[in-house]
């Protein structure tokens, strides 16, 4: 699969701004203006909104488009809007919208995304797609394949986060290793992170947007509205193109590489400081499997079952104390163990098994 980019530009942060929805003529072209003076590389806007529950304002449907068709006559801005279906995708081509994005509750469903692919077939418009809300790495890659396979060139990926159901400082979860592991397998995809559906909320969004940025993801999209309170979707999240002026301003974008030589030897040193410690990680997990082996056949001969609830628990609760003495996150010992303990479970149920083999 060849994947070209959606944005010609090199330098990085690419950014897309614009209100959740377009409202008014009015509400969509005072924000188009205040943004093209800030140079932005896409304005987005919702005109067909997915919303969680009936009776919320779904959107103004197709006369949004020729809102946005005035903000690229009037400043010169590449727009974008989200498609959910296959009209949704004719209209948008027929109002000469620049680039179309799938929303996070499309990229769930493959009926839909095959229904827009085969709508986008023939045409050479480029696509963003947004992370399913499940955290579901294989449908993310499944939709971009279907995109793909239609004859869509240009693509990229919108990263916004994924549902969660407790508490959480953030609207959608990040978690950052998915898309990590997305660019990865798709070094040449572009990634943007959209800050205002990752947060929810206005005091965090400068801070998601720097760690996408120091992730070296290539951008980020988030929704700017002239009078956010006042926004008919996604008031609280929404912030003024003054204020969207300032985040971007506080941006730090760093070099991917360099060719300091003090630095590269420096990094170099301390990369293999870091490849040695993972060896000996391994070295150290494999004897504990060999250990929990033993335990799984001496267990299997004297008929006593594998999962000890008490001395699991003491085990887990002794680590997270060592774990913080050593800085380590009470989450990360726990996740760590949990996947531990899980694998020793696994191997010490072969050993039975294959014992009930050999009698
Ligand atoms: C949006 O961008 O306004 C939107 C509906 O986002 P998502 O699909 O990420 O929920
Ligand atoms: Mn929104």
């Amino acid at each position: 699969m060849q994947i070209k980019p959606v944005f010609q530009k090199k330098e990085r942060p690419i950014v897309i701004a614009g209100p959740c929805s377009a409202e008014t003529e009015e509400q969509v072209l005072i924000s188009a203006r205040a943004l093209a003076d800030q140079n932005i590389d896409l304005f987005r806007s919702g005109i067909w909104k997915p919303r969680t529950r009936p009776n919320s304002f779904e959107g103004v449907g197709t006369i949004g488009l020729s809102w946005l068709k005035k903000v690229k006559e009037e400043t010169g801005l590449k727009v974008t809007t989200e498609v959910a279906n296959r009209e949704h995708v004719f209209e948008a081509l027929k109002y000469g919208i620049d680039v179309l994005w799938l929303g996070a509750r499309t990229t769930v469903n493959p009926f839909s995304v095959q229904e827009i692919a085969d709508a986008l077939a023939g045409t050479e418009i480029p696509v963003l797609i947004k992370n399913p809300i499940n955290p579901d790495l294989k449908l993310w890659i499944g939709a971009i394949e279907r995109i793909a396979k239609a004859g869509i060139s240009q693509i990229g990926v919108i990263h916004r986060g994924f549902s969660y159901h407790g508490d959480s400082n953030y609207r959608n979860v990040p978690r950052w290793q998915i898309p990590i592991e997305l660019k990865r397998q798709f070094p040449d995809i572009q990634i943007i992170c959209d800050n205002s559906h990752i947060c929810g909320r206005r005091d965090t969004l400068l801070k998601v947007a720097q760690k996408a940025m120091d992730l070296n993801f290539e951008g980020i999209m988030t929704e700017v509205h002239p009078t956010p309170d006042e926004a008919w979707s996604d008031a609280k999240q929404q912030i003024t193109p003054a204020i969207f002026q300032e985040l971007t301003n506080s941006l730090v974008v760093r070099d991917e590489s360099t060719n300091d030589i003090e630095f590269l030897e420096t990094i170099d040193h301390l990369r293999h400081q870091i490849d040695e410690i993972d060896d000996e990680l391994m070295n150290l997990l494999g004897n504990r499997m060999k250990v929990a082996e033993q335990i799984g056949g001496y267990k299997k001969r004297n008929n006593i079952s594998i999962l000890q609830p008490t001395r699991w628990n003491e085990i887990l609760e002794a680590a997270i104390l060592k774990g913080n003495i050593h800085g380590l996150s009470e989450g990360f010992i726990s996740v760590i163990l949990k996947a531990i303990h899980e694998e020793s479970i696994n191997h010490q149920v072969q050993v039975m098994n294959e014992e009930v083999v050999e009698h």
